[in-house]
């Protein structure tokens, strides 16, 4: 199976890292010239990872209802999260608030394990690369549209744009109008 991942963010490189162990051929698609830009910003540069609450206590405090992402939280949990990043070598330490940063205060290190993860895996990593449309096929994605004029295609494709702030970060919001059109 061929999967496209569009969108290099932190959630863009998990599911790249997930989809690669399950046995697919993973491509992530990345329209600035590197990935992780926003993460790099997390937490004034330090990268506030997770916190060291019970993953009832993350459901319960996403406004409106927390219950959808049940399934999600508990495939891959703080603890998950913090043994990937131990296992390259980032150190955590909790602070105030069950916060839990890197020990080197280096939000680039949580990036760099990430990436060290993805190149393990085999993951294809594409930047420069804006996708603009997921192409759809008797009710089913088939493939992507990017840089005006390019096709790619794929099995499965998963849409990881993140959301819209910062936009020189990546974030605008690409991937609401992408997953609106989908609906229509
Ligand atoms: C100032 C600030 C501080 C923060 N601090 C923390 C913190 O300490 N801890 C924490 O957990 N969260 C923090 N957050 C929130 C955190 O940054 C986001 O939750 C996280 O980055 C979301 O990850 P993501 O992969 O979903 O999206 P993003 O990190 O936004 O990644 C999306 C990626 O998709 C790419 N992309 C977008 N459109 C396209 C397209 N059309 N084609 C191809 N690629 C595309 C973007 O360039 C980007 O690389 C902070 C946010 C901000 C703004």
């Amino acid at each position: 199976m061929k999967t496209i991942v569009i969108g290099g963010g932190p959630a863009g490189i998990i599911s790249a890292l997930h989809a690669s162990k399950s046995g697919d051929e993973v491509i992530l698609l990345e329209k600035m010239n590197s990935l992780g830009k926003k993460l790099l910003i997390t937490g004034k540069g330090r990268c506030n990872i997770t916190s060291s609450f019970p993953m009832q206590d993350f459901i319960s405090n996403v406004p409106g209802n927390g219950n959808f992402l049940y399934s999600a939280f508990n495939q891959f949990t703080n603890k998950d999260i913090i043994n990937l990043l131990e296992k390259e070598g980032v150190k955590v330490k909790e602070e105030r608030g069950h916060r839990i940063f890197p020990v080197s205060d280096k939000s680039k290190d949580v990036l760099d394990a990430l990436l060290n993860e993805v190149k393990k895996a085999k993951v294809k990593i594409q930047t420069n690369t804006k996708v603009e449309r997921i192409l759809v096929e008797n009710g089913k994605a088939i493939g992507v549209e990017y840089n005006q004029k390019d096709r790619m295609y794929a099995d499965k494709i998963i849409l990881a744009t993140g959301g819209k702030s910062y936009p020189v970060t990546g974030s605008t919001g690409d991937g609401y109008k992408m997953a609106k059109e989908l609906r229509t």
